[in-house]
């Protein structure tokens, strides 16, 4: 299993660390001619999706992983990826790849909550560890996206098709559990 690991900016290192200890294959995409390696799947960190988008328009490879995503490259957008992947920012004019149909809110716990730990539910996984750190999270998906945990009342891991999208940082922990789902998505294609 060959998993791409966009490394613009942000949490990348700690996605590789997990998917390594979970037996895969990873490498980093930093520039256009990256992408032309294989890859099994997708990884979209947590950082600033403001500057992740600029530098994908930048280096010209927003359109390029936009089409393979519609086409059914299993993607794990992780906090600021997620933004990257969203439809629609309730609070945010922008729009990146906008693959996934749900309408995100960016830092949606505001400045003083805007970091904490929790343990909650997730499909199909079970109880898992999750940390929040400036994280957005999902007001609304539409028809079609599977809501895999809510903390709160609010939506904070989907599944839609080949995208997972999920608004804490499970690379932060050593419940490796929602990495190995991906894998484990990224190997029924
Ligand atoms: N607040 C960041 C953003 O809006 C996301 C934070 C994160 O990825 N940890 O892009």
């Amino acid at each position: 299993m060959i998993i791409g690991v966009l490394a613009l900016q942000g949490a990348f290192v700690e996605h590789e660390r997990v998917l390594r200890a979970l037996g895969a294959e990873c490498f980093e995409i930093r520039q256009r001619k990256d992408l032309e390696r294989h890859m099994d799947g997708l990884v979209l960190p947590g950082g600033e999706s403001t500057v992740m988008g600029k530098l994908l328009v930048e280096l010209d490879m927003l359109e390029n992983i936009k089409e393979r995503i519609i086409q059914g490259l299993p993607v794990f957008g992780t906090c600021a990826g997620l933004i990257l992947l969203a439809k629609n920012l309730s609070n945010d004019g922008k729009k990146y790849f906008g693959t996934l149909p749900v309408t995100v809110k960016r830092n949606a716990y505001g400045r003083q909550l805007g970091s904490f730990a929790t343990e909650a539910e997730m499909k199909p996984i079970g109880k898992i560890p999750m940390t929040f750190i400036r994280a957005p999270y999902i007001e609304s998906a539409e028809e079609g996206v599977e809501v895999l945990a809510k903390v709160d009342g609010n939506i904070v891991a989907v599944r839609y098709q080949n995208q997972l999208g999920v608004s804490f940082h499970p690379e932060v922990t050593e419940n490796h559990s929602v990495h190995a789902y991906f894998l484990h998505m990224c190997e029924k294609r």
